[in-house]
Formats: structure tokens, sequence, C-alpha cells
């Protein structure tokens, strides 16, 4: 058996750390057993994925140091490896199940689900869809939906027993078939929803080994069911332990940066970043941490996963890197200095901003030094950064409401980024001038800087987000 594993992001936001730990896995296991690693977009979102979405995952992977042999970019004999181009061969799939009796066509509008989830919240045991649908006759499916009423389709679940996940890490993990909901598979626009298309691609794509983070084990039992509903033989099961932050909760931007142009940005080298990521719940040797993907694949086996929640770590991540920077001969720093902001690409972008103002070589660096530099101190800044009648905690408080509307702003253009910031002054009261200076401030730390939007435009969502948070936080605990 060739193996054959996958990585399935689906393009709804930043390409996220998690992705390339998840996707390491895969890689190493595929590499060390000779066999294939693939990249399938899950776009079935259709409101949340975007095409930018995609291109940065793709383009964050690879600068991990990470390559597939089949993707949507790359081609491949299992294309088309976008799941929105494949919905002919979702609802192919589905009518199968409709057929047999596996799933069945519901026609319960929205009023009437929530109204149930109204009854049902509140009262003890089963939480989900009651079965109305379940029961009704083939002919008067086919004569509802042939009339061209709205409905979707629903995995009929086994009502009792149970149904038993078999994990490599964890060994037999059951589910109570009674705790498990009727899943919609396909959603009334007839396009899949994730648990159907994940099954039929991984299916179809000839998936042999599914390795996904933890979070995912819950969906497995569905999943379980309907490669047996289908009569397909299902891949081996492996969740890997989620990524943590120090208090051990879930790996989360509002404790850590989680995307991967964040870590770009910041001046994480990509190899740095790939070991580090290994030692995610995994061990190469004793306590040994420095070790090359070719190592690791080398070396890979399940055996050495711990399931006992890996912290990702920025201060350690930081020491693994330095390690990794000093060992490059001075050449070589140079060399990652241009890949990273000496690029002719990048000092290009900031010649716009200072072309104005600048009348000599020698001021560009001190007019954009906060562009090269990552965590910057807002110390110095306190008075400046609280305008009279505010407190340091309004001004936390509207920062944190800054970064959560950033965080939606998909179009990082200087008007967009405007428009933006006017319409949060206007929906929090505050004086647009002032909120600007203090974006401008957490920002930057400094007073004067080029023009604001051109300025965050290109210092980036993550870096922005990055500096505006720990604004925020020096602001929560600075004396009011
Ligand atoms: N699209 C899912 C995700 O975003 C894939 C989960 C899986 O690997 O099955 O992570």
């Amino acid at each position: 058996m060739t193996v054959r594993v996958r990585i399935a992001p689906s393009p709804t936001g930043d390409p996220h750390v998690g992705t390339a730990y998840i996707a390491l896995f895969n890689y190493v296991f595929a590499k060390h057993h000779g066999g294939q690693f693939i990249l399938r977009i899950e776009d079935t979102d259709r409101t949340r994925s975007t095409p930018q979405s995609e291109a940065a995952i793709m383009r964050a992977l690879r600068w991990v140091g990470l390559s597939w042999d089949e993707g949507p970019d790359v081609g491949g004999p299992h294309g088309p490896y976008r799941q929105s181009e494949r919905a002919d061969i979702y609802r192919r799939e589905v009518a199968k199940l409709v057929a047999s009796g596996a799933a069945y066509r519901c026609f319960c509008t929205a009023e009437r689900l929530d109204r149930l989830r109204a009854e049902q919240k509140g009262k003890s045991g089963f939480m989900g869809y009651d079965g109305h649908c379940r029961g009704l006759d083939q002919a008067t499916s086919d004569a509802r939906a042939a009339a061209g009423e709205p409905f979707v389709v629903r995995l009929a679940m086994p009502k009792t027993g149970q149904t038993t996940v078999v994990d490599r890490l964890r060994g037999e993990v059951h589910f109570e078939n009674t705790q498990i909901d009727d899943q919609i598979l396909m959603k009334t626009d007839g396009f899949p929803t994730y648990h159907l298309a994940n099954v039929v691609d991984d299916h179809l794509m000839g998936i042999t080994h599914v390795i996904r983070a933890e979070e995912w084990l819950t969906s497995t039992p569905k999943h379980v069911v309907l490669y047996s509903a289908f009569g397909w033989t299902a891949p081996e099961w492996i969740h890997m332990p989620l990524l943590r932050n120090a208090d051990k909760s879930k790996i989360s931007k509002r404790k850590n940066p989680v995307s991967l142009d964040y870590y770009r940005t910041a001046g994480f080298l990509p190899e740095a970043l790939l070991n580090y990521l290994g030692t995610m719940g995994w061990s190469i040797a004793g306590d040994r941490e420095k070790f090359t993907l070719q190592e690791m694949i080398e070396a890979f086996t399940f055996d050495r996963i711990s399931l006992g929640g890996p912290v990702f770590d920025l201060v350690k991540l930081s020491a693994v890197n330095a390690d990794y920077l000093r060992a490059l001969d001075d050449d070589g720093i140079v060399a990652r200095l241009r890949d990273w902001r000496l690029s002719d690409e990048f000092l290009r972008s900031l010649v716009p901003l200072v072309r104005k103002r600048i009348q000599r070589l020698d001021e560009f660096v001190p007019m954009t030094e906060f562009f090269f530099s990552g965590d910057v101190d807002h110390a110095p800044w306190l008075k400046e950064l609280v305008p009279a009648n505010r407190t340091a905690k309004d001004v936390s408080e509207c920062l944190l409401g800054l970064i959560e509307a950033l965080d939606v702003q998909r179009d990082f253009s200087p008007p967009a980024l405007e428009a933006m910031a006017r319409g949060f002054a206007e929906k929090s009261a505050w004086d647009a001038k002032e909120l600007f200076m203090v974006m401008r401030l957490a920002a930057t730390a400094r007073k004067a800087t080029p023009p604001l939007f051109e300025t965050l435009s290109v210092l980036g969502r993550d870096m922005t987000r990055r500096r505006l948070r720990l604004c925020a936080e020096f602001l929560k605990k600075a004396k009011p």
C-alpha cells in the first residue's frame, strides 16, 4: 500500500501555525514511507472562503519548506483539489445514500428548527435534530423534492449502540450513537457540508491515513458511519494533540500570534519554525531538540507522539531560532536579511511613504526603522496614548475593538483601512483624529510617521495586530 495523506485547510483566514504543524506531520509520515502528500482546499463555506486566503496558505506552507505532490496549483490524477469545483461529485455521491436510506431529505423549515432548539434549551438530554423527516417514505420525499420544496440531506445515524473510532494514538474511542446528531450532509443550496465533502474526497483521493488535529475527533464517528454507509474502507485515524498557549488553553490569537505570516514578518527562519513544530508532541530521541526536516523524515514514527498538549511558546521558539541564525555564516545571514525586509520588493514598498519628506538618503533608515523592528516599546508614550477625557482602560478596550475590526478587514489597502477606522470611530464615539493618533502610536510607537493608513497597509495585518495588542496590554497594566 502506498501511503497517501493530505492537509485540508479551509481558506477562511490567515495561514494558521496549526496548519503548518499538521501539514508537517502528514508530510514526514508520507515521506518516511515513500508516499504522497496532498493539498486539498476545503472551501465549501462559500461566504467565508476567499482566493486571497487560499493563496496565503499555499505561500506560507511553501515558506516553511513544505511542498505537496498533488494540489490545486500542481495538479494531479485525483483533481480537482478544490472542493468548490467538485459539487457534482458530492451530489452524485449523496444521491446514493438517499437511495439506500443511509441518508434522508429533511424539509424542516428554519422556523421549526428554531422552535426545536428553543424547546431543547435548558433541558437535559439530547440536543439536536429530532428526526422529524427521518420517517418520510421515499415516494413522498421524492415528490416533495420534485415539486421544488427546499431540503437538506441528513445522515441517518444509528439510534442505538456505539460507534467506535480506532485512533492510532488513543486506541478505541467509543461514542454513544444516541448523542450524535443526524448530521447535515448537503445544504439547501446543494453544497456539501465539511463532513460529506471530507469523506468523499478522502475516499476518492485514495487517502490512507487521516492525520489531523484532535479537535476533529468528535466528528470522526460521523465519518466512520459515512464510510460504512458508502461501503468504503475507512482510512486510519490519527488525531494529533492541539497546540496550546502557555496556560494550556487551545492556541489562539488572543494569547499568541497564530498567523504564519506573522512569524515570517517577525524574522523567524522557516527551518527553525519547522524544527520547533516538529518538537510539538513528538521527540526524535531523548531530549534532543534540534533536527532537520530530513532527519525527522528518517526517524519518524507515531510511537514517539505524546498526547499531553504541547505548548507553543514564543520565547522557546526564539531560542531555537537564535540557534539556527547564529549557525549561519555572515553571507548566509545577509542572504536571509535580503529574503526578509531588505528585499528590493519591500524597500520599494517604503519609498512612496517617504518620497515627499526625504531630503537625504541618510534619513531613510530613521524614517522607516519601525518597519524593521518587531515588537515596539510603548512605555515612553503613555501620556500621548491617553487623550484628555479618556482613561488608559478606555484606550486599551478601544484597541482590542480595533483588533477585531482589523481581523475581519480583508482589504488592507489604505482607503479601505481608512474607511474601516472612520466607521469604527463613529460607532464607538471616538473623535477620528484622536483615534488615528492612538492607532499611530500603538502601531509604530512614534508620533510622526508617514501617512497612517499607508503605513498600516505596508506593516500588514499581523504586525499591526501584534503591536496593537501589546499596546492594549501595556495600557491595561498602566496606572490610570
Ligand atoms: N477543513 C478542515 C480544516 O480546516 C479539515 C479537517 C480535516 O483534516 O479533516 O482543518
